[in-house]
Order: structure tokens, then sequence, then C-alpha cells
């Protein structure tokens, strides 16, 4: 059977993951076929599903995501049965507790629902790293950056000292 020929591009503009719902910034990831992707292993289903859609069989992302994706991403976040209840709570506006019971529109937004639980962690992390390294969370210590050029180089948050403490 006749493969379509495509080429895969690197992102020209940040998007958001078909499968995990994760961030993907510009120039990261891989996007083909108009759909963005994180990883080569959400590619590989992208291509996966893209052979299967060819091949006429039924292979939804959503189905992969309610019994896959959310399920293995809550063990990684280590989220207990109650939290997980309150969030699909959340979502489906009351209808149901149920991760199973999540609609094909209902799994991407608890997808991205997860990521901002693991984005607070790791923003609480990264804070307390610097706390204890007396840095500046914002310049990560160098006072200042060229990308902030347009304005100022210098960080208005630690005020060029690069330090934690906000005494500027
Ligand atoms: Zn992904
Ligand atoms: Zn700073």
């Amino acid at each position: 059977m006749a493969r379509m020929t495509t080429t895969t591009f690197t992102n020209r503009y940040a998007g958001t993951c078909e499968y995990c719902q994760a961030h993907v910034a510009k120039d990261q990831g891989i996007y083909t076929w108009g759909v963005t992707c994180c990883s080569d292993e959400h590619y590989k289903l992208e291509v996966a599903r893209h052979d299967a859609r060819i091949d006429e069989r039924d292979h939804d992302i959503w189905v992969q995501q309610r019994d896959l994706f959310i399920p293995n991403f809550i063990t990684e976040l280590g989220l207990d049965d109650a939290k997980v209840a309150k969030l699909v709570t959340k979502i489906t506006e009351g209808r149901t507790t149920n991760i199973a019971d999540l609609t094909s529109g209902e799994t991407p937004k608890m997808l991205r629902e997860l990521h901002k639980i693991q984005d607070r962690r790791n923003n609480t992390k990264r804070i307390n790293e610097h706390k204890l390294a007396n840095r500046c969370p914002r310049c990560e210590g160098q006072g200042g950056a060229d990308k902030w050029n347009a304005t100022q180089w210098t960080c208005y948050e630690c005020g060029g000292s690069g330090k934690y403490s906000r005494s500027k």
C-alpha cells in the first residue's frame, strides 16, 4: 500500500502535544501532518495513527489518553484517589468521578490539569533550590540577561545582585 510521503519539522511555534497535552516550546518537539508532538515516543504514536487511518482502522488518541496516559501520569505524580476524583469531578462538572467515563473532549482537559500540577511542583522545587543557594530565580544569579536588553538588562527581581533575598 502506498504511504503518504511527508517531512517532519521541528516546531516553529510553541504548541501543545496532541498526545499528552504537554506544552511544547518553539524549536522543540516534532511537527508533522499538522500535529505537534513533544517527543519521539509520541511522534511514533502519531505515525502509527497516520498509518492506521490510511488502513481505515479506528485509532483514537483520546482512548489512549483515557486508558494509558492519564493513569500513567497519575501514578507518576503519586496522586491519591480522592485527589483524582476531585479533578475528574471538576472537569466533568460533577457528572462523574471515574476516569473511565471521561469523554473525548474531557481527556485533554484532564491531562492539562495534571500538567498544571506537575508544573507547580517543579516550579516550587526550582524556587526552593534557588532559595537554598541564595540565587535569584528569575536571572539565575546572573543579575540580568541579554534577552531583556529591549527593556533593561538588569533583573528587576533582584535589582542586579543575583541574590535570592529581595533587598534591592
Ligand atoms: Zn507528548
Ligand atoms: Zn535576578
